[in-house]
């Protein structure tokens, strides 16, 4: 006898519970275990009453799954550790140059590569505006991030990576200049 597996990448549990498998593809299903469509049906309204920090986290943990580091022992977890510790304190003399010297409206390389891979064309958008143009595009991608489409989730965490620079630049720059509500 066969039965259908749980979608969720890497769950064995029966696949007893449909849902959607896209808000375009209403009559399309995929499948989930009792735990998994609770996940699932959380996630899939989620975005809206997320703000873009909560999504942040939310992608970090849940979908690259940052805490659930497997196969590391204690002596490899020390050892990155140490390695941030030690990037930190090179970096860190470096970011205060950065700040003191820089004129804020100059834009780095990195932060309009990071623009444009979240596709904004307008480098003075504001972080306002760029944080819900981010909810857009992970909501966009999200349905499938569950699912077996490991693509998404690489775009995911690329997205995040720009998304976290653009962050980073306006937190160091832009304090005075996005406070605009
Ligand atoms: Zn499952």
């Amino acid at each position: 006898m066969t039965y259908r597996k749980c979608s969720f990448e890497g769950c064995d549990q029966k696949g007893d519970y449909k849902a959607p498998s896209s808000p375009d593809q209403l009559k399309e299903y995929i499948w989930f275990c009792l735990k998994h469509i609770k996940d699932y049906n959380k996630k899939w309204n989620y975005f809206s009453d997320m703000t873009a920090d909560e999504i942040e986290e939310f992608i970090e943990n849940d979908i690259i799954g940052h805490r659930k580091v497997k196969n590391m022992s204690t002596n490899d977890a020390n050892y990155f550790e140490k390695i941030n510790k030690i990037s930190e304190n090179m970096f860190g003399d470096m970011h205060n140059l950065d700040s003191s010297q820089l004129n804020p409206t100059l834009y780095s390389s990195k932060y309009l590569g990071a623009l444009a891979t979240l596709g904004i064309e307008d480098k003075n958008m504001s972080i306002v505006d760029i944080k819900s143009k981010f909810k857009k595009i992970v909501k966009e991608l999200h349905p499938d991030t569950v699912g077996p489409v490991e693509n998404n989730k690489e775009k995911l965490v690329k997205i995040l990576e720009a998304y976290k620079v653009i962050k980073e630049h306006h937190g160091k720059y832009g304090q005075a200049k996005s406070r605009s509500t």
